[in-house]
């Protein structure tokens, strides 16, 4: 055997070894195979949120990301590659993990249903906080797009009126591994497509007369929820948290927040303050939470509360009326 090649094939090995379930009962938190629910892995919090409930107690749901992890770069072990492999559903969003997406591709088949082919995605860049600024014109005469150009924007959770339409199209697919309880999934969709809509008026009407309409943001997770309100996201840095921006993107966003006056820079439950910290300290702003929901801190709650809490915190920083 070619040494070089070695890993790739214990690799493929394993892989195999775990399509045929060999590995999975060492798995905590294996998918199990209870005749009497349906196997249901999803990977990450918003789309357990919606297992769970349209699925109700006809479903068994397995979070691959762990409560109080970030998910983007979530890698998966042995175990959980197990989990997918034997799911009767795997809920994931194509372009959010890529170790997801691998273990999808190798080992869910046509058992997986991405919510990403629900809407089409927005744009990464699309909306992003453009404007030219006044009295300084920028040296390089390169619009200043906060947001790294091409790609699509996975967080479509934070659109309360998108995630309903996937919750519908997700009681669709579990009718089709339930026949039984088809009935059951579409009515559970609807119950919660109704207090979806009910956060999504409460928002409309929180952020509608605001004293201002930019939030700094830790990494840009919010677009879907800035274009539904009319708010404009300025992030600290992309589309994926990242630890540390660049100092020229420090001094960048230092610059936006003075200019909009913001009061808040927002950081979240799941990365450091540290940077957002820094920003506040220079600019003379406070310091609070905006959730991007990717996954529950440990205070617990569920999407519903956590976007209400999120709501308060934009009022709050936005001097809403
Ligand atoms: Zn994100
Ligand atoms: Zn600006």
């Amino acid at each position: 055997m070619n040494i070089r090649s070695a890993p790739r094939t214990l690799a493929a090995a394993t892989t195999a070894l775990l399509a045929l379930g060999g590995v999975a009962a060492c798995s905590d938190d294996a998918a199990g195979t209870d005749p009497q629910r349906v196997d249901v892995v999803a990977a990450f919090y918003p789309l357990q949120f919606l297992a769970e409930r349209i699925g109700g107690d006809a479903v068994k749901v397995t979070n691959l990301a762990k409560p109080g992890a970030e998910p983007h770069d979530l890698e998966l072990n042995p175990g959980q590659v197990g989990d997918v492999s034997q799911a009767e559903l795997v809920v994931y969003l194509k372009g959010f993990q890529p170790n997801v997406d691998e273990a999808v591709e190798q080992n869910a088949g046509d058992r997986a249903f991405d919510v990403a082919t629900v809407q089409p995605l927005r744009d990464a860049a699309a909306g992003g906080h453009e404007h030219e600024h006044e009295g300084e014109a920028d040296a390089t005469g390169e619009p200043h797009a906060e947001e790294e150009g091409g790609g699509k924007d996975p967080h479509l959770w934070l659109d309360p009126t998108r995630l309903a339409t996937v919750g519908d199209r997700l009681a669709e697919r579990l009718g089709k591994a339930d026949p039984e309880r088809a009935a059951d999934y579409t009515a559970r969709a609807a119950t919660l497509r109704t207090e979806l809509e009910k956060l999504d008026g409460e928002f409309t009407a929180g952020l509608k007369t605001c004293q201002r309409r930019e939030i700094v943001v830790s990494h840009t997770a919010f677009g879907y929820l800035t274009e539904r309100y009319q708010l404009e996201q300025i992030g600290i840095t992309g589309l994926s948290p990242e630890n540390e921006p660049s100092p020229q993107r420090l001094a960048e966003v230092i610059e936006e927040a003075r200019e909009h006056k913001a009061t808040t820079i927002f950081f979240e439950t799941l990365v450091s303050p540290k940077v957002a910290q820094t920003i506040a300290d220079q600019v003379g702003a406070k310091t609070a939470v905006l959730d991007p929901l990717e996954g529950l801190s440990t205070d617990g709650g569920d999407y519903l509360s956590v976007m209400r809490t999120n709501l308060q915190a934009l009022r709050t920083a936005l001097s809403c009326s």
